[in-house]
């Protein structure tokens, strides 16, 4: 369960969030007052980082779900509840058992209960996994992502679309015939060009497909899980 494709898309959440501040930082170094993209694929887009760049972060965001986070998730599954016996069992080191734990629990999907050693006064922690929980972010956050996929493809289906040749914009048809475009784009004032758009209706098709095809695989897969 745990190996499953959208479980693994939600943890890659956890450690992206990591990256998305270092590139957050290196913007900033660059643009200096320019307003911060949101979001990974905008802050990537508007740094122009080279294919190797992208293909390193990818497989190190892959790297920590599979060798670090899934192997204290499936610690705590096995009945773990403390980082350092998570840590002795893993061979992850100990702070960083800690801080992903803590990450987990950001997102709800781990919970602690502190006690009191009444010999020694230390507290400990034992963690527990939130299996529950897991299944109903997962459950929300496939909702809404289904739901802005086809939002967008009805947009696409039912607008024509008006590009400026050199890419400052692209307008439907309504918003490129009014008064503040009547298709010139604002940027350089060029005359904007009438986009054939049935490829970009091709992929969010085949996008609203297997993100549907992951959901139910995912659903079949609880069923048996509970
Ligand atoms: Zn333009």
């Amino acid at each position: 369960m745990i190996d499953d494709i959208l479980v693994k898309k939600l943890l890659s959440q956890i450690v992206k969030k990591d990256y998305e501040e270092n590139l957050k930082k290196r913007f900033r170094e660059v643009y200096l007052d320019e307003p911060i993209p949101e979001g990974m694929d905008n802050l990537i887009g508007a740094l122009e980082l080279p294919p190797e760049e992208l293909q390193l972060i990818d497989n190190n965001i892959q790297d920590s779900v599979d060798n670090t986070i899934t192997p204290i998730i499936k610690s705590l599954i096995d009945g773990i509840e403390t980082d350092e016996e998570i840590a002795e069992k893993t061979g992850i080191k100990l702070n960083i058992v800690r801080k992903m734990l803590y990450k987990l629990y950001d997102l709800k999907i781990a919970n602690y209960k502190r006690s009191k050693d009444p010999e020694t006064q230390w507290f400990t922690y034992s963690w527990k996994f939130e299996k529950d929980e897991l299944i109903s972010k997962i459950k929300k956050d496939t909702e809404i992502e289904l739901s802005k996929l086809n939002a967008q493809l009805e947009e696409e289906e039912q607008n024509m679309f008006f590009v400026c040749p050199y890419g400052h914009v692209r307008v439907n048809f309504d918003v490129a015939s009014d008064y503040d475009y009547q298709f010139l784009c604002p940027a350089c004032d060029e005359e904007l060009e009438f986009q054939d758009n049935a490829e970009i209706i091709e992929n969010l098709k085949a996008n609203i497909a297997m993100v549907e095809n992951d959901y139910d695989s995912f659903i079949k897969k609880v069923e048996s899980w509970l």
